[in-house]
């Protein structure tokens, strides 16, 4: 049967209302129960971690009311939960309580708690099924728990490809025409593609091993067609469940304007990974002419597919002022302001180009570790850092992942996120850049699991 599962809002209060004397009644087997008072629901219509939750067909046929606890460690308790009669054992109950432990996992909690009274043993069958045991004995009702487990920690622990794969994840760096995997478009092209020396040298080393030993073989627009759904195959298969992917002026210049490639890659999208936020990116190379870009910057933006604005390529090539004409128009259209800074630079650098453009997230950003002001600065205003631990160490900026700055930057408490860069590059998928920084004992895994929740969360604009 189809039904929906989701929270609760005031609206559904006189159906959860009805739901909750259904349930009474058929416990006490009477119909003299009494309901709920005067605003004993109140708390969940207000902004504390308390939900219910509703499963509806149509309408409300069932719920579920989950209290949020931190005494003496954090839980969750699973309170009143009733389905209407017609739509018992189709599974719903199980499904919300699948939705309040996923719920519990979300925010951190570390067990589910719920009663059962004692008579009850079909219902107490059901728990024991769904992993629950006994945790104190209430006199008519026994209290039971269940241990969330950190799925994402326990894989990383258990060096799990599988199991990382399918946790959900963000891609927050990715420059989209290198976003997928060298073995997917390898199997496409059905034809061997070389791997790079190592290190490559800098920027310059793989520009010139891209254009020399990839690009001859998915060239032209058919060949950015192909290495983009390659970006989204990736997406779908990593759990990538926000996707912020960068295009050129020149690709979309290619691709007939933003309204044409916004179909192309909005295809891509619907076909892979529907439900991935997806938040395309306008980037400039840092040698444009950015007095001309701003001039005809209007026309990439009027349709409102891009979320953000970004200067990639060679640092320091122009002094970021030259580029406030272009942040300073991409703020009229609400963009969030991004650039590519202290991968090569200084921390000097990173620290002026935030204050000049009013930047919010930096690209790399790892040199910001060698300047405890800096890091206070970022750390203070919230700037987020979308590192690249592989494209670090391949191009020989970071001698390997144990040393990786990414270190000393989340204990100085700024905000990072873990990233691709160019995928086909450098052929680290996104749950192996967290394994391989586990592996080298640069962060533990709740640390690593921080990083992975923060780029799932909305990014402040
Ligand atoms: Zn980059």
């Amino acid at each position: 049967m189809k039904y929906k599962i989701r929270t609760a809002v005031p609206a559904d209060e006189e159906k959860i209302r009805g739901l909750f004397l259904e349930m009474l009644r058929t416990i006490y087997q009477t119909d003299d129960v009494k309901g709920y008072g005067d605003g004993d629901l109140d708390r969940y219509w207000s902004e504390n971690q308390d939900r219910i939750f509703v499963a509806e067909d149509g309408q409300v046929i069932a719920f579920l009311s989950v209290e949020v606890h931190h005494d003496p460690v954090d839980h969750i308790y699973l309170d009143d939960f009733s389905v209407a009669a017609a739509y018992r054992n189709k599974g719903i109950g199980s499904s919300l309580i699948r939705t309040a432990e996923e719920y519990a996992e979300q925010i951190e909690s570390r067990a589910v708690l719920l009663h059962v009274e004692k008579s009850n043993t079909s219902a107490m069958r059901f728990y024991e099924r769904s992993g629950y045991s006994v945790f104190r004995d209430d006199g008519n009702r026994l209290l039971l728990k269940k241990d969330i487990v950190n799925v994402f920690c326990e894989a990383l622990r258990e060096g799990n490809t599988a199991k990382l794969l399918d946790v959900p994840k963000s891609d927050l760096h990715n420059h989209s025409t290198k976003g997928c995997r060298r073995e997917w478009l390898a199997e496409r092209l059905k034809r061997s593609l070389p791997d790079p020396p190592v290190p490559l040298d800098g920027l310059t080393g793989m520009q010139d091993w891209f254009r020399s030993s990839i690009k001859p073989f998915c060239d032209g627009q058919e060949g950015a067609l192909l290495r983009w759904e390659g970006a989204f195959a990736e997406a779908k298969r990593n759990h990538i469940a926000r996707l912020s992917m960068n295009f050129g002026a020149a690709e979309i210049d290619q691709a007939g304007g933003t309204e044409a490639l916004r179909e192309l890659i909005e295809g891509f999208h619907r076909a892979y990974c529907p439900d991935t936020v997806f938040e395309p990116e306008l980037t400039f190379p840092s040698n444009c002419d950015a007095a001309f870009e701003a001039e005809r910057i209007d026309e990439y933006l009027q349709p409102g597919w891009f979320r953000s604005i970004d200067i990639c390529g060679f640092e320091n090539y122009q002094p970021v002022e030259v580029f406030l004409p272009l942040y300073r128009k991409a703020e009229r259209y609400g963009l969030v302001k991004k650039m590519h800074a202290g991968e090569t630079g200084t921390a000097d650098d990173i620290r002026r180009a935030v204050e000049v453009l009013g930047l919010s997230e930096v690209h790399h950003g790892i040199s910001a570790c060698a300047s405890k002001e800096t890091m206070r600065f970022l750390a203070d205003n919230r700037i987020r850092l979308n590192v690249c631990p592989s494209s670090n160490v391949m191009l020989g900026y970071v001698k390997d992942y144990r040393d990786h700055p990414i270190r000393i930057l989340v204990e100085n408490g700024i905000q990072v996120t873990i990233n691709t860069d160019d995928l086909l590059i450098f052929d680290s998928s996104i749950e192996n850049e967290y394994l391989q920084l586990y592996r080298a004992g640069t962060l533990s895994a709740e640390q690593l699991d921080g990083i992975r929740r923060t780029g799932l969360a909305k990014c402040a604009q």
